[in-house]
């Protein structure tokens, strides 16, 4: 591919936070950003130009397809044949495998298991009736997660005893099959001390670049913190699963960002999920490392060279700001060095993303 020179119009599906940090690196690089969703977001704020559509509008994104030179998304919740039908109007980036592969729980465990990764014992599930089969054989505890749309920590029901497999299939709202796909995943609980994941972008040449895996911390499903350096033992077992990183990129022909979330447990890094995207474990290489995540995936989807990776401070905390967090906006800038994010959002929800700071320690 030749590269897509700076002046280029980038289209992104989906206008929230990352489309806005992607916009904003885009932006230092020289290139235009041209945002398509249902509705404004936070990436409007940054975005040159806006088609209003949903994600399933054929003419919509017909039109907007002509209007950029590359499209690439900020979310895998998207439909593969409208992005099939898009790439037949611009080319998208990551290509198509990605998406189909990670948007779907049971696909993306099943890829990294023939590459020789482990996940946790899984199971698919159509009914209560399959559900009660799997919790026989896997056993309890367990968690029970709907195969699309999952989002941090949404659709997912845990079980205690074989008791709750009723109240969990209600939780995750009875869904029903879809086409060949099976709606629901039932996966053993796994037994962990940390949280870590792997970041890496791989550019049209193939090479790839990987970031230092951050130590993740969760409240409530949602990603509080992410630490680094990750202590001795999680950041010995994120370098054993680099090899296999990179075989899922290399297996999907990926091109741009590609996260992968693992669990440090006592007998090695189990995987649990991945995301064809930058990531919200990945803020803190803003400031934190010599090139950002989201450089180096406008860099990877124009077909530029990748940047280093390196940290640029001994240690590195991103912080999320999460619901009324972000309240606390004046006393955060005037903390000196911390470095604030706001995602213009206007209304905090609980649970709901607003803002991140990062902090180093040289
Ligand atoms: P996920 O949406 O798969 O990332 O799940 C959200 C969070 O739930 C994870 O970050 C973990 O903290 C927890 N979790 C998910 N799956 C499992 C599992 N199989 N065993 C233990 N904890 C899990």
């Amino acid at each position: 591919m030749t590269s897509i020179p700076p002046g280029a119009t980038i289209g992104i599906l989906g206008s929230g936070q990352l489309g806005r940090m992607l916009g904003v690196a885009a932006a230092e690089m020289g290139y235009r950003i041209h945002v398509f969703a249902p509705e404004h977001g936070p990436a409007n704020d940054v975005a040159s130009a806006f088609t209003p559509g949903g994600y399933d509008d054929l003419a919509a994104l017909a039109a907007f397809g002509d209007a950029v030179d590359v499209v690439t998304y900020e979310f895998e919740n998207i439909d593969p044949a409208a992005v099939a039908h898009l790439a037949s109007h611009a080319p998208v980036s990551p290509a198509g495998r990605s998406l189909e592969v990670s948007r779907y729980r049971l696909a993306e465990k099943a890829l990294v298991r023939d590459l020789g990764g482990r996940t946790a014992p899984y199971r698919a599930v159509d009914d209560l009736a399959s559900l009660e089969v799997a919790l026989g054989e896997i056993g309890a505890p367990a968690i029970l997660k709907t195969t699309l749309f999952g989002y941090d920590g949404k659709g997912q029901a845990r079980i205690e005893t074989a008791h709750d497999a009723a109240a969990a299939w209600d939780t995750i709202g009875a869904p029903k099959r879809l086409g060949d796909a099976s709606p629901a995943i039932l996966e053993g609980r796994v037994d962990f001390a940390h949280e870590f994941s792997l970041i890496l972008c791989r550019g049209v040449d193939g090479a790839t670049a990987i970031w230092d895996a951050p130590d993740n911390r969760h409240a409530a499903g949602i990603l509080k913190t992410s630490t680094l350096p990750a202590p001795p033992e999680v950041a010995a077992q994120a370098d054993a699963a680099k090899p296999l990183a990179r075989a899922v990129a290399e297996a999907l022909g990926h091109v741009g960002v590609l996260t992968l979330e693992f669990f440090a447990t006592a007998d090695g890094p189990v995987f649990n999920e991945m995301a064809p995207r930058v990531h919200n474990s990945g803020h803190w290489t803003i400031e934190g490392a010599e090139t950002s995540q989201f450089e180096n995936h406008i860099r990877a989807i124009c077909g530029l060279p990748l940047g280093p990776t390196t940290l640029t401070a001994a240690q590195v905390e991103m912080e999320n700001l999460i619901g009324d967090d972000a309240a606390r906006w004046a006393e955060l800038f005037a903390e000196p060095g911390a470095h604030v994010h706001l995602y213009g959002k206007h209304e905090a929800r609980p649970g709901r993303k607003m803002g991140h700071v990062t902090r180093l320690r040289r």
